[in-house]
């Protein structure tokens, strides 16, 4: 059978996360330290400060130490107050005690009127209101970031901003607007270490746009670059955006020679969020080779790694691996558990994915209503128009979502006025099958029509089901019509526990039935329908005080080989099931092209 593997889009957004704020102990190789300050008093105060800024993410203890002292002499510079009083953030930051370095934030960006210091407190806020998934307050200070970039001087400083800026972007998968911040920066003016990682940056947003052999060629030199800086964390989430690149291009090959010359010094780096990253796609490589036993011992090592890190993309890829392994295994209650665990974890993500989007929308529609933010922009910046036009387009849809819901909210009133009327009855009793509840043919050809344009819209794949009862006319001879429409329903009853509430179930036929689901790979669906066999199989016949046993057989088609019409869907579905019934019926048959 040709295994499937499905590359998770969207992943490694959240790796770099730890980058920003990478703490001490995730440094593999501590950077080169500034001067330490031997005798402390010949230092100025800011020199001392900018030391301990310098410090602060190799050598925590030194940092902390350096502060203590300082927080005991009485500062009477402002510049000297306001930096002590970031660097006393940074120090709540870098101990996890997010919820204290907000006030101290917010009161220096009160009192401050150093633009260099409000960037660097806005940068933290960002970082920490991120952290601590504080979205809406997050994309409100990085609002704020983006609109001053341009009046940054101090490239060093700009590159940091970026860093942070095309990060967020990524995050928010606006992988355009975070490549366009790439021309801010004056690469020869910053240092190497800086530059490795906005490029690491950059080339995860080109993969994610056009995944081309030009970008792969940037990437080994991005790699270069950063392995020359000692920067190995970057180097290596590098090399992991090339190897799932070759796992896209089904090259497992080179992903796993990237991953055999690589591991111990990627293990070395002591960051979970890539070595279990990296793990589970040398378990999808091997996959796709065939090599069940090492995939299952790779995805093994994904989930124990990937468990150690919260939100972690690399978890729902290990339990997607993990279970079609068991798939091929033909281990199908193994299967299911991973899958159900598949499931679950990659529900959590999204959830925490959209309401990041949904947070950064909100923010961008409240500015823009409060302070009218268009007619202010700077036309004659380029970057800054291209952010608004897409930005028109945002409050656009935005004012369309809001007609929709007032014209749905007119809908509901009319319908609540009709209540349960003629029209609505005769509308049930139009679209639903009486005997077993759910949609009739004409019904299921409707909705199915809908569903399919929206999944091809949406780039979504769609999986149906068909299945019709083996030897039925036999139970309706045998115990009569009414214990036949008595097994019909049963049938229903038993598909319908394992469905999804997208899923669109429909009775075509007298005995012949269709399950439409959206979002769906054909290697699930197949699974799906194994496990409606199994529990036709399994009804209990004996209520019905005669002795007889029900079985289907299925046929499984999707839009990645049929598709995205209804009619050639069901047509391939409906061969494939001919197929399972030749074959001696009760079993699953996916249509591939071969079956043509
Ligand atoms: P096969 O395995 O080849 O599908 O054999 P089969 O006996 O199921 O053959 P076929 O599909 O041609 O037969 C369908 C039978 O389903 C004929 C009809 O008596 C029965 N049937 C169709 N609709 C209903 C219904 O609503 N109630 C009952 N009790 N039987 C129905
Ligand atoms: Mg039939
Ligand atoms: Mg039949």
């Amino acid at each position: 059978m040709n295994v499937l593997i499905k590359v998770i889009t969207g992943s490694a957004a959240l790796l770099l996360t730890l980058l920003i704020l990478i703490p001490a102990g995730f440094a593999n190789e501590p950077a080169k330290l500034s001067e330490e300050p031997t005798a402390e008093q010949a230092l100025t105060i800011q020199q001392q400060l900018t030391y301990l800024d310098n410090i602060r993410l190799e050598d925590q203890s030194q940092f902390r130490a350096g502060l203590a002292r300082l927080r005991q002499l009485q500062l009477s510079e402002t510049a000297d107050i306001e930096y002590l009083m970031l660097l006393n953030a940074y120090e709540q930051a870098l101990l996890g005690q997010y919820d204290r370095v907000l006030p101290v934030l917010t009161q220096l960006l009160d009192a401050s009127s150093d633009p260099t210091m409000i960037i660097k407190a806005r940068m933290l806020a960002v970082n920490v209101l991120l952290l601590s998934n504080r979205h809406e307050l997050a994309f409100s200070y990085f609002e704020q970031l983006t609109n001053n970039i341009s009046a940054i001087t101090d490239p060093e400083l700009m590159a940091q901003v970026i860093v942070l800026v095309m990060f967020t972007y990524n995050q928010l998968e606006r992988y355009d607007l975070s490549l366009l911040y790439l021309r801010y920066i004056d690469f020869n003016s910053i240092p190497q270490k800086l530059a490795c990682r906005i490029n690491v940056i950059g080339v995860e947003a080109k993969f994610k746009k056009v995944d081309s052999v030009a970008t792969e060629n940037e990437t080994n030199i991005v790699i270069d670059e950063c392995v020359a800086a000692r920067e190995f964390i970057p180097a290596n989430i590098a090399r992991h955006h090339l190897m799932r690149h070759f796992l896209k291009n089904n090259e497992p090959e080179k992903v796993l020679a990237i991953y055999q010359q690589y591991i111990e010094e990627i293990e070395n780096t002591h960051y979970p969020m890539l070595i279990s990253q990296v793990q589970v796609l040398a378990a999808q490589a091997q996959l796709q080779l065939n090599n069940i036993q090492q995939a299952a011992t790779l995805a093994n090592q994904a989930l124990l790694s990937a468990k150690s890190s919260p939100n972690n993309v690399a978890l729902v890829e290990a339990y997607a691996t993990l279970y079609q392994i068991a798939k091929q295994q033909k281990n199908y209650a193994l299967a299911l558990q991973y899958l159900e665990q598949q499931y679950q974890v990659e529900e959590e993500f999204n959830a925490s994915k959209a309401k990041q989007q949904a947070a950064y929308h909100t923010v961008k529609s409240e500015i823009e209503l409060k302070n009218q933010r268009i007619n202010l922009l700077d036309r004659d910046n380029e970057l800054l128009f291209l952010q608004q036009s897409i930005y028109q387009e945002e409050v656009k849809n935005s004012r369309l979502l809001l007609l929709l819901a007032a014209l749905i909210g007119c809908i509901a009133l009319v319908l609540a006025y009709q209540g349960l009327t003629g029209r609505k009855r005769f509308k049930i009793m139009a679209e639903y099958d009486q005997l077993t509840g759910i949609s009739n043919r004409y019904h299921f050809n409707n909705q199915a029509k809908q569903t399919l344009k929206y999944c091809q819209a949406k780039h979504l794949p769609v999986a149906i089901i068909l299945f019709d009862l083996d030897h039925f006319k036999t139970i309706n001879d045998r115990f009569g019509h009414a214990t036949g429409d008595w097994a019909l329903q049963q049938i229903v009853q038993a598909c319908k526990q394992f469905m999804r509430s997208n899923d669109i179930f429909g009775r075509i036929g007298g005995e012949e039935f269709v399950i439409m689901m959206p979002g769906c790979e054909l290697d699930k669906a197949t699974l799906l329908a194994e496990i409606c066999r199994d529990a036709i199989a399994s009804i209990d016949c004996s209520s019905s005080e005669h002795q007889f046993s029900l079985s289907a057989s299925f046929g499984v088609s999707g839009s990645v080989v049929s598709g995205y019409d209804n009619k050639q869907l069901l047509a391939d579905a409906d061969k494939a099931m001919y197929e399972a019934k030749a074959m001696g019926r009760n079993q699953v048959v996916e249509y591939q092209k071969t079956d043509q």
